[in-house]
């Protein structure tokens, strides 16, 4: 395959742009190679800096759920453009992106709108510290919550990619107060908590982990977790930054049948654009400035285009539920291939999947947290991702991942990425 643009782009912007990417993961730095540098996308295609064409499982780590350019969403931005791109005051649209989320996620009684999950789960945090006076919380050795220095403890997506252990700016004094624990794992929770009984604000979780590959939550584990917080008073937050309007209307809590307190959103809410939202109970939500003293704040929060391009995009999935349906086959439909091809090819492994969500580990043992993932034959991943890349397939480049599902994906797509894993696995193994 001919990339010698994206070759050439990749070295330029080394010199301007640290490691010549804004965000680690896009570098290639674990799975190895080039980079490919993209020029635009279109409905299920990303088409790169030389002309080539791939079959998109990034689709922006997300958001584009109907696929790229999707075309309501376009043309929503192009007309809303004309009023202005940013007012920093109050507008309808923002009332009315509100009461469609709320409209989704029935246990949201405010949101608030931000630009990135990074804010929203950081600002999550520091409402439930400040709901709770205390300082303590619990999260999950391997999920992602962004880049706010409380969560860079254990983390996973790039920080478990590029096997960062402690990382440097990040004090003492603020990773102390993160307590961490393996995912699934029920009894090491009730442990923190009793070590620690009374000081801890909240357990924030990604109700189906995308940061370590794909992880399913162990039948009765939310049901568990709910009861501990209710009881103990500790904020349950589950971070919906990938889940949230992609696993159902309602996102994870929908799927899975359990209430959080407070939600954090990012991706599908923004329909690609920088947004992100919290929201929660009344109680809580309303120890917020301006009505509680809980500070937080955003000068472009709301903005009309991102406020415009997310609104359009979640009236299309609430107005058309069926696409759940349409999605969850998809991947079934996928699943099923890739079965059937790495079963033939005889090496071990364990595919994740629900909804639109799914990853594959190669791996003898079920992945059912971290340490399952990290034990898995991810060097194999490695030589898979860039087989498939070759063959116009394009797979996140770790193994630490999840792969999402476009709605614009056709049987042809996942015709064509099943026969590229039949020949990826004949050339790597
Ligand atoms: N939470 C989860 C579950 C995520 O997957 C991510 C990003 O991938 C974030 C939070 C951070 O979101 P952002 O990259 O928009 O800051």
């Amino acid at each position: 395959m001919n990339i010698q643009n994206s070759e050439r782009l990749f070295e330029r912007a080394k010199n301007s742009i640290p490691g010549g990417v804004n965000s680690p993961v896009r570098a290639f730095k674990s799975v190895g190679g080039n980079p490919i540098f993209l020029k635009r996308a279109e409905g299920a295609y990303l088409y790169d800096a030389d002309g080539n064409r791939y079959i998109d499982y990034i689709n922006s780590w997300g958001p584009m759920i109907l696929g790229h350019a999707y075309g309501p969403v376009v043309e929503a931005i192009q007309k809303k453009a004309v009023d202005s791109t940013s007012f920093g005051a109050p507008t309808e649209l923002e009332v009315e992106m509100a009461e469609l989320v709320k409209s989704m996620v029935p246990n949201v009684d405010l949101v608030r709108m931000v630009s990135s999950g990074t804010e929203a789960c950081m600002s999550a945090l520091r409402l439930a510290r400040g709901y709770t006076g205390r300082n303590k919380f619990i999260k999950f050795e391997g999920c992602y919550h962004g880049h706010a220095d409380p969560f860079l403890v254990k983390a996973g997506s790039g920080v478990a990619t590029f096997n960062i252990q402690t990382v440097p700016g990040v004090t003492g004094g603020v990773s102390n107060d993160t307590l961490t624990c393996a995912y699934n794992d029920i009894e090491a929770v009730k442990r923190l908590v009793t070590e620690n009984k009374g000081e801890i604000a909240a357990i924030i979780t990604e109700p189906v982990a995308g940061n370590m590959g794909c992880i399913l939550p162990a039948e009765g584990f939310y049901t568990e977790l709910r009861r501990i917080c209710t009881e103990e008073g500790i904020v349950l937050i589950f971070d919906e930054v990938m889940t949230g309007f992609r696993l159902a209307p309602g996102g994870a809590q929908e799927r899975l049948g359990v209430d959080a307190d407070l939600v954090t959103y990012g991706k599908v809410i923004g329909a690609g654009m920088p947004v992100g939202a919290f929201g929660g109970r009344l109680e809580i939500m309303q120890q917020i400035a301006p009505l509680g003293a809980v500070y937080q704040a955003g000068t472009l929060s709301g903005n009309p285009l991102a406020m415009i391009a997310g609104y359009t995009l979640l009236q299309e999935l609430r107005s058309n539920p069926g696409i759940y349906t349409e999605l969850e086959q998809k991947t079934e439909y996928l699943k099923a291939g890739l079965q059937r091809v790495l079963e033939a090819s005889r090496t071990p492994f364990v595919i994740n999947q629900l909804g639109s969500m799914i990853s594959v580990h190669f791996s003898d043992h079920p992945v059912t947290d971290f340490a399952s993932a990290a034990s898995a034959n991810n060097a194999l991943f490695n030589k898979f991702f860039h087989a498939m890349l070759d063959r116009g397939v394009y797979l996140p480049p770790s193994a630490f991942e999840t792969w999402f599902l476009s709605n614009a994906l056709t049987q042809a797509d996942l015709d064509a990425t099943i026969s590229a894993a039949e020949e990826s696995l004949k050339e790597i193994l």
